[in-house]
């Protein structure tokens, strides 16, 4: 019997034998997992046979959820969860992605992809309502992902959802994005270059269908007509319609916690030249995920010499990326080199990150270039770029990540990343609820797993420079959030009117499971949990719940003071943490946690030893 709110089918892909073979979700496996990032990561260790499997070989596994709000009335309910083994990090990696696609899989019926094998030959899936088939994609390989969606919206026509990679996920950047709709990307941890891997240059759905399933559909409408009204009440989420994320850079210079010139300062001298107020002039609308009132992406054009035809949604990670780690202060370069990284498939993130590294590798003689890289330069950077995508020279060392590349070159002691994985744009040793949440990330430096900077900001547990009992709860309680937002899903820029009450009145009204909020942070533990099993199964343990040497050596001056991340402070972080998830004080879940939260049956049928 079908369960309301799921599209009911898993679809698992082998891109090797080309078979493609369906199952009906169960009814225990959706009311466990949920959706999206909880479905996501039990499929991946359900059909990862080897754990210790070479990320980028045929046998990673690719899983692409959905989620039961994708695809109804429910606003901010749109995202598609990509889970994989990280081909950056080597541990867990996920991947969210807003725009239409997590809605599309639910009007097509399909709960999950499960992609695994290796095409011998580049190929796209491609959904028609009920038909699924794998075509050929060697008239797309080598294109970039603009050039990608044109052609393949004009041979399937409309009503198409796609997601695509580019160059750089063809040739294994072990940063590459999958990139979505233009402009929007599920860019952490390398899924462009596991896809790349896969000869996988695409996947597009076709369906002109948008019903679903409701268990309770008044009730699901009554929620939703007073989440509307809380959206346009609450002003955090209308400062996002208004201005996007960028309008965060210059509260996060005012603030001193914007990473600056590879993350030696907070504050930009130039941010002014970088802030809304010289970004919002060349807005030419705006761009939304389906069914979103909020339309928080400030689409910009321009067209001023030297750049033409700049066509881009900027993002305030990118700007921190781009023009605080490599102090760019020119807003239409940094919007230039965004659309270039969108193009060709590459996470801003640690794009960003990486480039800022280079210039520190070259200006301290331990980087060989034939170009000079210094900050502020876009022109060295945009060749940069283009042999770190194309892995030509040091491109090809740049393309492995700066953990990799630093160890290579020597430079350990000045690399900035946690567990492989590069941090956005939060300065934990001016925003101390980003220690933590860097430290434990289950994918390694992340500012949307515990989401420590919004508990700083809204000065939870104690305020941005509290690091004590009432600080580490507030992100524990985050983080179930967090992981609810992505399972259902749910936006995370929706935390302002999603508490616990309305996530399970709107999940019960869906599904009909019954809920209650303690079985809630029962599932979020699960998952969590779970995911830590996976990753200390890889070598994980408590020193890799560790900061980069810098932060906790190398102080920042703030409003006249100076500040680093003291052991103590995250020590005593981590041992709280490690209390509260019920995990031992090395970091590792105890055998009566795994019983309570059924994490022992499944590592049974997966005859996994721990
Ligand atoms: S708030 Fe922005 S990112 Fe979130 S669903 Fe709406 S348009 Fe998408």
């Amino acid at each position: 019997m079908s369960i309301p709110g799921y599209g009911g089918k898993i679809v698992k892909i082998n891109l090797t034998t080309s078979s493609i073979t369906t199952e009906d979700i169960s009814r225990d496996l959706a009311r466990l997992f949920v959706g999206g990032k909880g479905l996501g990561t039990y499929l991946l260790l359900e059909n990862l046979r080897n754990w210790n499997v070479d990320p980028l070989s045929s046998d990673n596994v690719l899983v692409i959820a959905s989620g039961p709000f994708n695809g109804t009335m429910i606003p901010l309910g749109i995202r598609a969860t990509l889970v994989f083994k990280s081909p950056l990090t080597g541990i867990y990696g996920e991947s969210v992605i807003g725009g239409s696609f997590g809605a599309f899989m639910k009007w097509v019926g399909v709960d999950a992809l499960v992609i695994t094998g290796k095409a011998e030959k580049p190929m796209y899936i491609f959904i028609d309502d009920d038909r699924i088939e794998l075509r050929s994609a060697e008239h797309i390989w080598g294109k970039g992902i603009f050039k990608t969606e044109d052609i393949l919206h004009e041979e399937l026509g409309k009503n198409i959802s796609i997601l695509a990679i580019g160059p750089a996920g063809e040739n294994l950047v072990r940063f590459a994005a999958v990139g979505h709709e233009y402009y929007r990307q599920a860019g952490r941890c390398g899924g462009g270059a596991v896809m790349g891997s896969k000869n996988l240059k695409a996947i597009a759905i076709k369906t002109s269908r948008r019903e679903v399933s409701y268990h309770d559909e008044e009730r699901v409408r009554d929620i939703v007509l007073e989440l509307h009204k809380k959206i346009k009440e609450n002003p955090s989420i209308q400062s996002y319609a208004a201005r996007g994320t960028p309008g965060f850079v210059e509260k996060a210079n005012v603030l001193g916690f914007f990473p600056t010139k590879y993350w030696s300062k907070v504050r930009f001298e130039k941010f002014k030249n970088i802030i809304w107020e010289s970004l919002g002039k060349y807005r030419v609308g705006k761009r939304t995920c389906y069914g979103c009132p909020v339309a928080c992406h400030q689409y910009i054009e321009i067209n001023e010499p030297p750049y033409a035809n700049v066509k881009v949604t900027l993002e305030y990670e990118t700007i921190f990326a781009l023009g605080g780690l490599c102090e760019i202060d020119d807003i239409r370069a940094i919007a230039y080199m965004n659309m270039l990284m969108d193009d060709y498939g590459i996470d801003t993130i640690t794009g960003g990150n990486v480039l800022a590294f280079a210039i520190e590798a070259y200006q301290r003689g331990k980087l060989k270039s034939e170009k000079e890289l210094k900050y502020n330069d876009p022109d060295s950077m945009c060749w940069l770029l283009e042999r770190i995508v194309k892995r030509v020279d040091i491109g090809d060392l740049l393309a492995e990540g700066v953990a990799k590349a630093a160890n290579v070159l020597g430079l350990k002691d000045i690399a900035v990343h946690v567990k492989g994985l590069e941090p956005p744009g939060y300065d934990p040793r001016t925003l101390k609820g980003m220690i933590l949440s860097y430290a434990v990330s289950p994918r390694g430096a992340c500012h949307l797993r515990l989401m420590g900077y919004h508990a700083d900001l809204m000065g939870l547990g104690g305020g941005r420079f509290s690091t004590g009992k009432e600080k580490v709860e507030v992100l524990v309680d985050l983080e179930n959030r967090g992981i609810f937002y992505d399972s259902l899903p749910v936006c995370k820029f929706g935390r302002f009117i999603f508490d616990w009450d309305v996530m399970r009145d709107l999940l019960n009204a869906v599904t009909g499971f019954n809920y209650d909020i303690e079985e809630l942070r029962t599932i979020a533990n699960r998952i969590r949990t779970l995911i830590r099993v996976f990753n200390v199964k890889l070598g994980i343990k408590k020193e890799n719940d560790y900061l980069p040497r810098r932060f906790l050596k190398e102080t920042v001056e703030y409003d006249g003071k100076m500040y680093r991340v003291t052991e103590e402070e995250l020590n005593n972080m981590l041992n709280t943490y490690y209390e509260l998830r019920g995990w031992n004080s090395k970091g590792i879940p105890t055998e009566d946690t795994l019983r309570k939260l059924g994490i022992d049956t499944l590592l049974r049928k997966w005859g996994i030893k721990f």
